[in-house]
């Protein structure tokens, strides 16, 4: 497929803020969006120039969708399999199924990564009470049992600081399969968001620190403290991940810096929420990269012009977006969300601290 010209149109699964942000950088470009979401009024929806509200097995709504767009790309990897199929046999999905697959199952993401050469946490497939027992004693504790599928923001996990812990942690997985990875004694968390265009052409962002509360992403600074040598290591685990699944598009990859390298956490097919920097660090941010890739277009310059610390605004925290708006440097991009649940994310902060 030749590059996509101003006024295609680019279909996204999901319609949370990912597709919000990914709706205003297409828009940007000249293209049009029209997203894909069961829940009615998503966030994307105020921006997008169409909405499909329909359940991901209402088939005739989904290929009506696969016939009004030019490529679909997607805001988050849980799309079901039965739904791609459907999709794919229509119009062409980026990033590709691969991409998809492996990052939909833990078991498989660890197996493709550790094939790949690259460090992983060590880690065993558990599937009933008898592979618990030999996946602990391979393993040890302390460790983390999480279910190979469906698991985000640190839901579905649970922590086995001695062995006699596994029960009550098999138990909590009600049955689904999971994976037991051992404890990594890290320093710190980074993420590196890097793109590959249909060309191949790779591009990375500067490498972010991530620090979690509760499970969720709390604050992404740039520059991550990582000395030349694990920088130059981040970039090239994520071109290597990317190589391999011949991938299109922006993907974000965690890692853990360790005293003995960095090993790789897990990998997002998607834009990322500790890429969301980018949008005041960057001429090009991830979510037009993003849309350069998906698009055919080639990549943007991606070089940090400043250095920034993003804040995740979360539940309550949205009432501080008053005091925030007069902060010098800080820049604000919410979400649209009417309600402020606890844990849910309501927007974010851009704090733009030096030139870099
Ligand atoms: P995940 O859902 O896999 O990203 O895990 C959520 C968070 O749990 C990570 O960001 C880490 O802080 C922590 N974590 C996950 N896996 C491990 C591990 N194998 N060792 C130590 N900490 C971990």
């Amino acid at each position: 497929m030749a590059a996509l010209h101003p006024g295609a149109v680019i279909g996204i699964l999901g319609g949370g803020q990912l597709a919000r942000m990914l709706s205003v950088a297409a828009s940007r470009l000249g293209f049009r969006t029209h997203v894909y979401e069961p829940s009615p009024n998503p966030p994307a929806g105020d921006v997008a120039h169409e909405v499909t509200t329909a359940a991901y097995d209402d088939e005739a709504a989904l290929r009506a969708f696969a016939a009004s767009v030019d490529v679909i790309t997607y805001e988050f990897e849980n799309v079901p399999t039965s739904a791609l199929d459907l999709l794919e046999a229509q119009v062409v999905i980026r990033p590709n199924r691969r991409a998809l697959a492996v990052s939909q199952d833990r078991m498989a993401e660890k197996e493709f990564l550790s094939g790949l050469g690259l460090t992983v946490a060590p880690f065993a497939r558990v599937t009933d009470a008898a592979s618990m027992t030999a996946a602990v004693e391979a393993i040890g504790a302390p460790a983390i049992l999480k279910t190979t599928r469906l698991g985000y923001d640190g839901k579905g996990q649970a922590r086995l600081r001695a062995a006699a812990d596994a029960e009550a942690a098999l138990a909590s997985m009600n049955g689904a399969e999971a994976v037991l990875e051992g404890f990594v004694t890290f320093s710190h968390e980074v993420s590196v968001i890097a793109a590959r265009g249909l060309d191949g052409a790779v591009a990375a962002y500067d490498p972010g620190e991530n620090v979690h509360r509760d499970g969720i992403l709390h604050t992404t600074t740039i520059p991550a403290r990582l000395t030349p040598g694990q920088r130059t290591d981040a970039v090239l685990i994520a071109a290597r991940i990317l190589n391999a699944l011949d991938y299109v598009g922006v993907m974000g990859v965690e890692l853990f810096v360790t005293q003995n390298g960095l090993i790789v956490n897990e990998i997002a097919p998607r834009v990322h929420n500790s890429g969301h920097w980018t949008q005041n660090g960057c001429a090009v941010d991830q979510f037009e990269q993003h849309i350069r890739a998906v698009a055919g277009w080639p990549l943007g310059d991606g070089g940090r012009h400043s250095d920034v610390v993003m804040e995740n605004l979360i539940g309550d925290d949205i009432l501080r977006v008053p005091d925030i708006a007069g902060e010098r440097g800080a820049a604000l991009h919410l979400y649209g969300k009417a309600e402020a649940r606890p844990g849910r994310k309501m927007g974010h902060v851009n704090r733009v601290t030096k030139g870099a």
